[in-house]
């Protein structure tokens, strides 16, 4: 980003090949996705401008058959629970229901975690969604992003460079799954491109705790969800990225003309907000060069 003056007046890019070009503008939007958030972490450290670091959602993607959930999922494709566990006071959620969908592997390079999705055409007899524990870092340590990729990191060593997958009956008898093992339960894995494994030997005892309450309590609201052929996948991690400080038209407080939006700059957690910020940052822009918006 090119900064002249304390205003935002263009941008250089790296083209195919390594050559740099300039760009200017009067106006940069900075909206790099959640895989950019570490690049807006280093240009805010860079530009001076003040930043904070967001929570970070850690935990399992959570595999039923469809018969588990679809009470609720006939309601609600996408169900958020709010859960708040007794141990730990830790806040623990439902996220990204895939209602007759498949876990996936995401590879961010340094470590593997889990997502899922559910396609048009073609449909599992699974329902699968996230489970996370919000974590806050105060002191000595903010920065939620490292702490984050450590775990992810432990959790891939342990998979062997494969997310782990591990029955609950297994994580609650204090042992790892085998496929003999998994292969007993009722719910066939969507994924097999993982290890069957241990997750208390991946992530910290407080999370695994937090899991493992927390699904019992879900299940007073969706019956056999803490039965022990539930398959869990680890990890799973929502980064919520480093939130710069702006204003309420996302603008930077610190460089002028440059505003912020969508996951990366931690303005938004999912697809409709992150084009709604895009908005907000484009009806001002527009707005100050005096064309009307509707
Ligand atoms: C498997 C999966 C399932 C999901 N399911 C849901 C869901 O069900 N509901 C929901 O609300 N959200 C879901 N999401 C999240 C959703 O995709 C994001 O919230 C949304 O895409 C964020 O939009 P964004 O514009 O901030 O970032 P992105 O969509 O990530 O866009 C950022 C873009 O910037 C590009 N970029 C970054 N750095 C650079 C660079 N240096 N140079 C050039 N380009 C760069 C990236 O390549 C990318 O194209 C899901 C995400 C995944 C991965």
């Amino acid at each position: 980003v090119i900064v002249e003056e304390g205003r935002a007046a263009g941008v250089v890019v790296k083209k195919e090949g390594g050559k740099e070009e300039r760009m200017e503008a009067d106006y940069v939007i900075l909206a790099p996705g959640r895989a950019g958030s570490a690049w807006l972490l280093e240009l805010a450290k860079r530009l001076g401008i003040p930043f904070r670091y967001g929570p970070l959602d850690i935990g399992v993607r959570v595999e039923v058959l469809n018969e588990v959930m679809e009470d609720v999922t006939k309601i609600n494709w996408d169900p958020k629970f709010h859960i708040r566990t007794k141990k730990y006071d830790d806040f623990v959620r439902t996220f990204c229901t895939n209602p007759y969908g498949y876990v996936i592997t995401e590879n961010y390079g340094k470590f593997v975690s889990v997502n899922g999705h559910s396609m048009k055409n073609k449909k599992s007899n699974n329902t699968n969604f996230a489970f996370l524990v919000r974590i806050h870092l105060t002191h000595p340590v903010e920065n939620t992003t490292l702490y984050g990729e450590s775990i992810c990191r432990l959790a891939t060593t342990i998979g062997g460079g494969k997310p782990i997958l591990q029955r609950l009956g297994d994580l609650k008898k204090g042992r790892r799954s085998t496929w003999e093992r998994i292969e007993k339960s009722y719910v066939e894995p969507t994924n097999k491109d993982v290890t069957p494994g241990d997750i208390s030997m991946a992530m910290p005892a407080r999370i695994v705790e937090d899991i493992v309450e927390g699904l019992d309590k879900l299940a007073g609201v969706i019956p056999g969800i803490n039965e022990d052929g539930t398959l869990l996948y680890a990890p799973e991690v929502k980064f919520k990225s480093v939130r710069l400080e702006i204003t309420k038209e996302l603008e930077t407080t610190k460089v002028k003309n440059l505003f912020t939006a969508g996951d990366g700059a931690g303005v938004s957690g999912g697809i409709n907000g992150a084009a709604v910020t895009g908005l907000i940052a484009a009806r001002e822009i527009l707005r100050r060069g005096g064309i009307k918006v509707r």
